[in-house]
């Protein structure tokens, strides 16, 4: 292995601003799995982390981590052949998580969901559902599209998976149909390559925020966009939220946590230019780690106060 992959990001890069940070995506396990998360996060100056996770898991993990937590429950998927219980079913769902002090629900409708289930965000299955997340103030956290390169690979059948821009016509029309529905679209809303896109569906709803979420992703294609990322950044400093989508695994050691926020620091932090200093699967050779180098009100926003407000309403 090149020296590259040898750092253990036990000692984190230099902050450029000195605010805590708030993590809206991640996905947690029991809390033995999920303590080596929260020791990297705090390591990372980390106050505050949305776990995805189930009713159950959550009431241990606040025992074993008082006030560190904020949490979101997946949707509930089962039963869609049965309209009448799948709306039931997750309006109650909503119910329980408001009463829990659950923050978000979390929504899954990329391409290999969507395509052989037939269902889509804007289904009418789910209007009324996102009206009772409206009224009990739920944040919808869903994850739409996936990398350009899958589009060109994986999912190459366009006939079969619809194109990239295919995907969008759901978030759109959903939030245009629940306005009181604030929904995070996950990874800069799927599509960091296109912040012309995000631009524009940003402008045209006021009840969407993207998260920075998919370390790798998000560094090789914003990176890579400069001085354009910067001023998207600065336009939307408001509806920007800093999250990882780290998974809490069984087989993750320390330094996976400690390497997924040490870059994400470097990222948002500085101006570094060096070799991503992880593995890449959707890139060809070892892609380059450009920092953006974000103002200091910009960098306050984006890791801290925008999560802070949302979670507080
Ligand atoms: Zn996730």
């Amino acid at each position: 292995m090149p020296d590259l992959f040898d750092d253990d990001f036990r000692e984190p890069p230099r902050r450029k601003t000195v605010c805590p940070i708030i993590d809206v995506h991640t996905h947690l396990r029991d809390v033995r799995n999920t303590q080596v998360l929260v020791d990297a996060a705090r390591l990372y100056d980390v106050v505050k982390i949305v776990g995805i996770t189930d009713f159950e898991t959550s009431r241990r993990l606040t025992d074993a981590f008082p006030g560190m937590f904020h949490y979101a429950v997946w949707f509930d998927y089962r039963h869609l052949a049965d309209p009448v219980r799948f709306v039931r079913d997750n309006v109650k769902l909503c119910e329980q998580a408001a009463r829990s002090g659950f923050k978000m629900i979390k929504f899954w409708f990329k391409p290999e969901f969507t395509v052989p289930h037939g269902v889509e965000f804007d289904d009418e299955r789910l209007a009324d559902v996102h009206a009772a997340m409206g009224e009990l103030g739920l944040i919808a956290l869903i994850h739409i599209a996936d990398p350009d390169i899958w589009f060109e690979r994986r999912y190459a059948d366009s006939a079969l998976w619809g194109t990239k821009a295919e995907q969008y016509p759901q978030l759109e029309n959903a939030l245009d149909r629940t306005p009181a529905m604030r929904v995070i679209a996950a990874h800069m809303a799927g599509d960091p390559e296109h912040l012309d896109h995000l631009d524009r569906m940003l402008a045209d709803h006021a009840n969407l925020y993207c998260d920075t979420s998919a370390t790798k992703w998000m560094a090789r294609e914003l990176g890579r966009q400069g001085e354009k990322a910067r001023q998207f950044f600065d336009k939307w400093r408001d509806r920007l939220l800093f999250g990882t989508d780290i998974v809490v695994r069984e087989s993750w050691t320390p330094r996976l946590y400690r390497s997924r926020y040490w870059i994400h620091r470097k990222l948002w932090e500085s101006d570094t230019v060096e070799p991503l200093p992880i593995e890449d699967a959707d890139s060809d050779g070892q892609p380059m780690l450009t920092g953006l180098d974000l103002p200091e009100d910009v960098l306050e926003r984006i890791l801290y106060r925008n999560a802070a407000e949302l979670l507080d309403q």
